[in-house]
């Protein structure tokens, strides 16, 4: 979480930091602030409760300065007001910080330097950084910042100044991203690669215990000890339109329309009809590695989390390999048991996520092999795992993730089908399966052509406060991603449930004013799921299903229904959450809700 942009060269870098914020404003939108400077000028230093947009209004035109750092925060330490906005100085003024992440040891810290009385502005954990290097100056940036990382206990991404030093930042990570744009005759630094791409496209990616100095004219890597790190510069793969609205009023819209095209390329090259099998090359495994495997354990959270349920699921029903999946931040502390035939997925869109990354690192030392399934390419994740996949679903800005879903999704299909095809699965039916699914995104873009239908939907329901969301099987976890999806960005609050759970509890929720949406696939629950809407029927509740088309038992049921095209009995999950995820979309719209940016919510969650 939170944005942290550096620049050094010729342009006005309040613009560079501006614009580099803007792009970052899904990591973090509680408050902002940049500090900017020129040779021989002071530092001018603005910053502000609210987005982006808020910032702007205090930046006038007449900011010089031709270096500078910017940040946009998600709150960990200290409320949402303009003091504790980021960037913060040090006592003098002489020494300014960004940072992304938490010092768990801050107070202890403060309190030692309150004792040689300093007096501390903010309520922030990240203050006390800038006074500890303003305390340890030895007229060397560099080397003042790499005396005082040892002190800190914590995750850090940083960008610090000094008055003394013009012209120079410093950066360095630990447990936070940061990336280097180079530039000719100008350099970047940002939490990630889109506040530098209308820049240039070429980037560094730090690791943790790595450090940076960047002037307008180079920079240098090296570590704690000064020792030198080379570090090759890669070419980002994303091109700057693939972060533009393009016509759509939300970003979140977009990315729901562009599934279309982000599941056919997460299938690309990886399903082969000759063998009928999938072929996931990144995975670094052999076959008979591959074949080894006794039990799979999905690592995620949040959407991701949901992805992985669904892709236990199915590994488990099509190749008949046990498999669970479980939430980062619960395994992490559970002493989890290892074992060699195990088999360890980490999902996470961003590659970033804290509490998925902390549960690699614990599964890696305990000796399990980690696979990777992460969309941003060079992402902290997608390096440390030991293998893995990569989405190719494009740049996802909205902080609720949709697109990213359902690549997942197809990650985990292709999976299940190469290790299903290993073991019992025949030609036949592998080849059954591919050919589904190659049909998939024709049935998306068929419900995406009837948005307007679920728009009507949201129209007559956004004004409910509860919501049920109800489905079985696969569709189970399908039915909490909706629930999800529609609390982020509506605020409405929804359960997802499985359909046959509802009579152990939740049930008792059930009147006119608690609807459910029921997702029935034509699926051997099928019967199931519809003795299931009675029942909540039979309570005067609202029914809303989603169900394939033809199904005139479950529109007679339902209050209101929605078609989705007919598919293989496996395949579902995708074509029942697009229509959730529209649902959810237009009844945030139709509260006049924040959709891109909801409230409290920021994308790639960088802290535990
Ligand atoms: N812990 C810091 C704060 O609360 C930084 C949070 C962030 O990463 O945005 O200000």
């Amino acid at each position: 979480m939170c944005g942290i942009v550096g620049y050094c060269g010729a342009r006005a870098a309040s613009e560079v930091l501006l614009e580099g914020l803007k792009r970052l404003e899904y990591r973090g939108y509680d408050s902002a602030g940049i500090c900017v400077g020129s040779s021989g000028t002071d530092f001018e230093l603005l910053k502000r409760k609210g987005k982006i947009r808020d910032l702007r209004e205090i930046v006038g035109k007449d900011v010089a300065g031709t270096f500078g750092i910017g940040h946009t925060r998600w709150a960990t330490h200290g409320e949402v007001n303009d003091i504790n906005a980021h960037p913060h100085t040090s006592e003098s003024g002489d020494v300014v910080i960004v940072h992304n992440g938490i010092i768990e040891n801050y107070l202890e810290l403060r309190t030692l330097l309150e004792k040689t009385g300093s007096v501390f502005q903010s309520d922030t954990d990240s203050e006390v950084i800038a006074y500890l290097i303003e305390k340890y100056y030895s007229g060397n940036l560099e080397e003042t910042v790499r005396k005082v990382l040892p002190l800190l206990k914590g995750t850090y991404g940083i960008a610090v100044l000094h008055k003394n030093e013009p012209g120079k930042i410093v950066g360095a990570r630990n447990g936070s991203p940061l990336v280097l744009g180079v530039g000719n005759q100008e350099m970047f630094l940002a939490s990630d690669v889109t506040a530098i791409l209308a820049y240039t496209k070429n980037a560094v990616y730090l690791n943790d215990g790595e450090l940076v100095t960047l002037t307008s004219e180079g920079y240098r890597t090296f570590d704690i000890h000064d020792t030198l790190i080379q570090k090759q510069v890669e070419e980002i793969g994303w091109e700057l339109e693939q972060i533009e609205k393009k016509g759509f009023d939300h970003y979140m819209e977009k990315e729901i329309h562009e599934q279309v095209a982000s599941i056919r390329r997460a299938f690309q090259g990886r399903l082969n009809k000759d063998s009928a099998t999938g072929h996931l090359g990144g995975l670094n495994m052999l076959p008979y590695e591959l074949l080894q495997v006794k039990r799979v354990v999905i690592i995620a959270a949040g959407t991701s989390y949901h992805a992985g349920l669904i892709g236990a699921y199915l590994i488990e029903k099509l190749a008949r390999i046990s498999a669970s999946a479980e939430l980062s931040s619960e395994l992490r502390y559970k002493n989890p048991v290892v074992e060699h035939d195990t088999l360890y997925f980490v999902v996470s869109q961003s590659g970033e996520t804290a509490d998925t990354l902390y549960a690699m690192r614990e599964v890696q030392r305990k000796g399990g092999r980690v696979l990777g399934l992460c969309n941003v390419i060079g992402s902290t994740i997608a390096r440390e795992s030991n293998g893995g996949v990569y989405l190719h679903s494009g740049p996802e800005i909205a902080v609720a993730s949709t697109k990213a879903f359902t690549s997942q999704l197809a990650i985990f299909y292709i999976l299940a089908l190469s290790l299903a095809r290993m073991r019992h699965l025949s030609v036949e039916d592998g080849l059954r399966i591919i050919q589904a699914l190659e049909k998939l995104p024709d049935h998306i873009q068929r419900i995406l052509d009837q948005a307007d239908k679920i728009e009507e939907l949201a129209k007559k329901y956004h004004i409910y406060n509860n919501f049920l969301f109800l489905g079985r099987g696969l569709n189970y976890p399908v039915a909490m991603e909706g629930a999800l999806k529609l609390k982020e960005i509506s605020y409405i609050h929804a359960e997802g449930y499985s359909a046959a759970e509802i009579k152990h509890g939740p049930i008792a929720l059930i009147n006119d004013t608690t609807p459910s949406l029921f997702l029935v696939p034509d699926d051997a629950l099928r019967d199931k799921v519809i003795t299931n809407m009675k029942e909540v029927k039979a309570r005067n509740g609202r029914l809303i299903a989603v169900a394939v088309e033809g199904d005139t038992e479950v529109a007679d049921i339902a209050d209101d229904v929605f078609f989705i095209p007919h598919t293989d009995e496996i395949l579902y999950p995708f074509l029942m959450v697009v229509p959730t995820q529209l649902f959810a979309y237009y009844c945030a719209i139709e509260l006049g809700r924040d959709v891109d940016q909801p409230r409290n919510l920021a994308k790639s969650v960088t802290v535990e």
